[in-house]
Parts: C-alpha cells; sequence; structure tokens
C-alpha cells in the first residue's frame, strides 16, 4: 500500500503522524489549539445538544490515518473507526479529491432526474458482490429499513404469503439500527424503552444456532436478518459453519438470508465480507458505513433481480438515497479498499494483533475475541473506566455493552500503531 501518512519521532518521544509540512500547517491553525476548549465545548454541547450518547470526553478537532487529534492538540489513536465508517483511514486523500471534485460538479438532483454517478456506482458496487441490482440509502437504518420492506414485498409477490402475514427472523442480541421498526426487534431493553408500540412481524431466535432458525421458519417466514458477527453486542463470533447453515436452510425454505454487513463488510473482519469466511453468498446484503470512507452517508441493500425487482416506482425512495457526491465518494471509497488492499491488512495484521491480546493476563479479563481488526475483550467489570484509562495513555475505545471493550482501528493503521496501541493496553492491565 503506498502509505500517505508517515510517523515521526516528537521530543517526547512519541510518534506523532505527519503528512506533509503544508497540511501540518493547516491543521495546528485550523485546531486553535487551546488549553481548556475542551471544558468549554463539552459544557455547549451538553446545554444545546440531546443526550442520546455517552461519548468520551474527547473533542476531536482533526483525523488522518488512524489517528485523531483533539482541540487541545492531544492525539489518539482511533480504535474505533466511527463504528467501522473509517475503514480507510481518516480523511483519506483520495476519497475526499473525490468529495472536492464531484461537490464542484453537482451534489444532489434527487432521484426526479437521472445522475451521472448513479450508474456506475450501483454496476460497481454490484459487480463486488456479484449481485444484480442496487438500491441506494443514506444511513444504515435505512438500508435495513429497505431490506424488510424488499423481504416482505417479495414474500407476498413471490412466495405467495397472505397480505399482512409475512414474518422476519431476526437474531436476539441484534443492532441494527434505531428506527422505531428496528429497535421494535431488539432485545436491548435501554433502545426500546418508552418507544412503543411497534411493528409486528419479526421474531428472535438465538444467534449462532442453526437449529433454531430451522426450528423457527413457518410457511410466512419470508427472511431471516442477521449479523455474520454481532459487533454491537460484544463482537459475539458464532460458532464456525452457523452461516453455512443458515445459507442452506434458507435456500431450502425459500426464505431470504440477509446480511447485515454495514459493521461488518468491505474489509474489517479480513475479508471483504464477513460471510465470505464461509463462502456464503446470500441473498440481500446489507452494506453502510465504510461504503463511504467515512465521508458521507452512504448505504445500499445489493440483491438479485428478483428481490429487488419488487420495488416499482413510487414504492420506495428517499430524496438523498443515489445522490451524485453519495455516489462519487462511495465509488472512490470502493476502490481506496481494493486497491490498499485493506482486507488482507485486515486479515494480517488482526491475528498478529489478536495473538498479542490474548496474550495480556489480568483477573478482570474474561475472554477476548476478535476476527480480522475488529477485537472485544470482555471483563468481569464495567469497561468504561478502562477505556477512560486508554484515553489518557492516547487511545480512543467505547464500551459496547458494559462490560466489552471493542477495538477496531482502521485498516490502514500500521503494525507498528498496532505495537504502540498493545503497549498502552498493557499498561491499562498492568497490576
Ligand atoms: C451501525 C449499524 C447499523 C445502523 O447504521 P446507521 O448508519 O447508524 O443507521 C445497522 N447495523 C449494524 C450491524 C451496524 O453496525
Amino acid at each position: 500500500m503506498a502509505r500517505w501518512y508517515t510517523s515521526l519521532r516528537l521530543n517526547d518521544g512519541s510518534r506523532v503522524v505527519r503528512w506533509g509540512l503544508a497540511e501540518a500547517r493547516e491543521l495546528s491553525a485550523a485546531a486553535q489549539v487551546r488549553a481548556g476548549a475542551t471544558l468549554d465545548l463539552l459544557e455547549l454541547e451538553d446545554r444545546w445538544g440531546a443526550h442520546n450518547y455517552h461519548p468520551l470526553p474527547v473533542v476531536v478537532a482533526n483525523a488522518r490515518g488512524p489517528w485523531v487529534y483533539d482541540v487541545e492538540g492531544r492525539r489518539y489513536l482511533d480504535c474505533l473507526s466511527a463504528y467501522s465508517a473509517v475503514n480507510q483511514g481518516h480523511c483519506h486523500p483520495r476519497i475526499l479529491r473525490a468529495l472536492r471534485e464531484q461537490a464542484e460538479r453537482v451534489t444532489l438532483t434527487s432521484r426526479a432526474y437521472r445522475n451521472d454517478q448513479l450508474p456506475l456506482f450501483c454496476r460497481e458496487l454490484a459487480q463486488l458482490c456479484g449481485m444484480e441490482m442496487v438500491l441506494p440509502m443514506n444511513t444504515g437504518a435505512e438500508a435495513v429499513e429497505t431490506a424488510i420492506k424488499a423481504a416482505r414485498r417479495w414474500g407476498y409477490m413471490r412466495r405467495g404469503i397472505p397480505a399482512g402475514k409475512a414474518e422476519i427472523l431476526v437474531c436476539e442480541n441484534n443492532f441494527h439500527g434505531r428506527t422505531t421498526t428496528i429497535v421494535g426487534f431488539s432485545s436491548d431493553k435501554g433502545s426500546r424503552e418508552g418507544f412503543g408500540p411497534f411493528t409486528p412481524g419479526f421474531r428472535a431466535i438465538p444467534h449462532g444456532s442453526a437449529e433454531a432458525l430451522e426450528a423457527a421458519i413457518t410457511p410466512h417466514t419470508c427472511a431471516f436478518l442477521v449479523e455474520p458477527v454481532q459487533c454491537e453486542a460484544g463482537v459475539l463470533i458464532p460458532p464456525r459453519g452457523y452461516l453455512r447453515d443458515a445459507a442452506r436452510i434458507c435456500r431450502d425454505r425459500e426464505v431470504l438470508l440477509m446480511v447485515d454487513e454495514i459493521q461488518t463488510g468491505l474489509g474489517r473482519t479480513g475479508k471483504l465480507f464477513a460471510c465470505c469466511h464461509e463462502d456464503v453468498q446470500p441473498d440481500v446484503y446489507i452494506l453502510g458505513k465504510a461504503l463511504s470512507g467515512g465521508f458521507y452517508p452512504v448505504s445500499a441493500v445489493v440483491s438479485r433481480r428478483d428481490v429487488l425487482g419488487v420495488f416499482d416506482p413510487g414504492s420506495h425512495g428517499s430524496t438523498f438515497g443515489g445522490n451524485p457526491l453519495g455516489c462519487a465518494v462511495a465509488r472512490e471509497a470502493l476502490r481506496v479498499l481494493l486497491d490498499d488492499r485493506l482486507a488482507d491488512r485486515a486479515a494480517r495484521l488482526g491475528s498478529w494483533f489478536l495473538e498479542r491480546l490474548r496474550a495480556i493476563d489480568h483477573p478482570d479479563i474474561v475472554e477476548v475475541r476478535g476476527v480480522g481488526l475488529i477485537a472485544g475483550i470482555e471483563l468481569r467489570c464495567p469497561a468504561r473506566p478502562y477505556c477512560e484509562r486508554l484515553q489518557e495513555l492516547g487511545m480512543l475505545c467505547k464500551e459496547t455493552h458494559d462490560h466489552v471493550i471493542r477495538i477496531a482501528p482502521p485498516l490502514v493503521v500500521e503494525r507498528e500503531e498496532l505495537d504502540w496501541a498493545l503497549e498502552r493496553l498493557r499498561a491499562a492491565f498492568a497490576r
């Protein structure tokens, strides 16, 4: 991979990322480095913004590659990557150029007209997935909603399920987004409480059990919606062969296998898609996050003609979905992923990293799980204090489900940077 940022050693002995003098100057000017700025901005946000998140107390002003810089000039290794939306690294220069160039041409036409980026985006993404059609949306949750609508209509039109009876199987502990329908089939109390009544037509089964899937299918089941790895639930990896068994069962029973690869897809787990680990071609891919390299919300449902063909004019849409700016950004983000061989990097660096992570011995650690460049350290105690300690040490990780530290750096991270992270982790777990 052509390296587009380089490390250098600072006089305090630490390493920092540099990407050319002009940009470094631009950065420090833009950052307006000021002691105390963090507190002011925390206060402002808490006063004027809704409190629907519990963020780490770090205010990011700039980022490049795997590194982010706060408003006071401190630097951190980003070990969350915006939930895998910045697999390509922050502000990748090629994607940035594509965004700038497209922004100067045309940004939004709505689908009332056509634009010259959408057809190319659809073809490129469909071919990458070995599929026939693409339906672009913006956020991940919208892509999930789109897949749900496609599956229901497919069930009525192609399978003859009686009107209003279609059922979709989902997994316990799933995370598919935050819309009312989606949280309605979540098993997480915090996501659901106070938001009902919910959309019917979903049933949850245990993740990782092909038998449970087989047993749950009825003549009204049109689809099975599943995350190949349950990242939000704490990086829960199903038994080997699960997806292959699920694919076989779904094929036999004429049920659509819809994989939510929004977080696991596009290189994160060491393959282009997590499904590829078991050579599974699902009926429906649901993609988002790294589809735009973190520049812009772009999501998509990718499937066969018999599935996405159920939509006719007027049956679904989005003002921004398939807009030329998003499409141009996503096209370049996908090319970067392939040209820089980021999935291979994730596989190679991931197994190296995971092996060393597992060697950290501490009574608070229950288990270390991972695949490619996503790892979860499950603790016996709340993970938040560890995340705050790691922040002090220059590493940003976010706890997931209270007891798990998730580590998922951008896939452009270098081995020596992971080594640096391991030193911090060992320090955080020093007894
Ligand atoms: C993030 C995520 C979503 C939702 O994506 P948004 O862009 O936040 O709406 C859905 N499914 C999975 C697996 C995700 O990780």
